[in-house]
């Protein structure tokens, strides 16, 4: 019999889009949540959307994560809990290139307090939102677990591969600490409830945002990044993965790290796991089928190539599919329509 400690999970970042779709797929597979988040990316509406879903409050602390002494206070000393997920982070890749410092600073100390804060209060489990990113452009493609590293091409990317090694160093030197990153390629979509979904503030930088802002014409025209590219059509290549399947990765990599712990498992104690669909889209592949599952006009045009974008990348998800038994489930379809449902709710269309 799990303890309630065991059942309950600090999700730090839980305002946010990942966050709170991993929320309620947290909650509807039997665990209590307690969220953490400063807002700074992030609204409260989005906490009362997953409580619409799942049908009762949450509690939710607003702190900033690297605050090591408020997050002491409101979140590790008030709550008994065995497992974060740690989402608290900037990710704008842009903004990371003009501004490094801010990226170095929030997106490690975060982690830094997270982890100090585990190791204080006997808190065994992380789960690391990690990214496709720490690949850069790979030599073979799909991008397995194994390939290796490449310098990341912004401070972004260097912080994701920074906090990778921070956490399996911090793993290794203290007993019973569990963790696994997960390395998310593109993810997009929305709950098929529509109550809750990603939510850019200004100009997206993402595909599928701006892609339902032009649909809810909200932008003139979508700008496709590149049509000289080595691929079939011309425009880069990517792995989307429904935010919904993403989420449900997340609870199995919590589940996976109790039951490790209450069987005594030898082994590993830092894995990685690439999140993904194994399956290569092209950017105007998806804007046709966006169109096209949604009875919608994306007007577009073909623009210069984005600087630092690479040219192809898809995930090797089969020691996902193997160790975790997670499968990416929901067809891109469905996804696009949940991402559309999303968008005309905002707009109120
Ligand atoms: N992209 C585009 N127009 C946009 C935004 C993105 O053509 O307005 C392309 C981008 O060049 C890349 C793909 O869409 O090939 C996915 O970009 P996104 O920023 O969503 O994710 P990334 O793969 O860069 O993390």
């Amino acid at each position: 019999m799990s303890s309630s400690k065991q059942k309950t999970v600090l999700v730090a970042g839980g305002a946010g889009y990942i966050g709170t779709h991993t929320t309620v797929e947290l909650i509807e597979a039997g665990y209590d949540v307690v969220i953490a988040d400063d807002l700074s990316n992030a609204d409260i509406s989005a906490v009362r959307g997953v409580e619409a879903i799942v049908g009762r409050s949450v509690p939710f602390v607003e702190v900033d994560c690297c605050d090591t002494e408020a997050l002491r206070r409101e979140v590790f000393e008030k709550y008994a809990f065995d497992s974060v997920i740690h989402f608290a982070a900037y990710k704008a890749v842009g903004e990371s290139v003009a501004e490094p410092l801010k990226y170095f600073r929030n997106n490690l100390d975060s982690l830094l307090s997270v982890l100090a804060l585990m190791k204080e209060f006997d808190v065994h489990n992380i789960v690391f939102s990690s990214s496709a990113t720490v690949y850069g452009q790979p030599d073979e493609l799909p991008a397995t677990e194994q390939t290796p590293r490449q310098r990341a091409n912004s401070p972004y990317g260097l912080t994701k591969q920074m906090s990778e090694d921070i956490i399996q160093d911090t793993v290794a030197a203290v007993p019973g600490m569990r963790a696994i990153a997960l390395r998310y390629f593109n993810p997009i979509g929305a709950h098929p409830s529509a109550l809750i979904g990603e939510l850019p503030k200004g100009v997206p930088n993402n595909l599928v945002p701006f892609i339902t802002q032009t649909a809810a014409g909200v932008r003139k025209e979508l700008a496709v990044f590149g049509d000289d590219y080595d691929t079939p059509d011309g425009s880069c290549l990517r792995d989307y993965i429904d935010v919904v399947d993403l989420a449900r990765a997340h609870v199995v990599a919590v589940s996976r790290m109790v039951e490790r712990t209450a069987a005594g498992a030898e082994g590993d104690r830092y894995e990685i796991f690439n999140i993904g669909t194994g399956r290569p889209v092209s950017v105007l592949e998806l804007v046709h089928r966006f169109e096209e599952v949604n009875g919608v006009a994306v007007p577009h045009r073909i623009a210069e190539r984005r600087p630092g974008d690479v040219e192809k990348i898809w995930a090797a998800t089969d020691k996902a599919n193997d160790v975790l038994g997670w499968h990416a489930e929901r067809d891109l379809g469905e996804t696009l329509r949940a991402a559309w449902a999303w968008e005309k709710r905002v707009r109120g269309l």
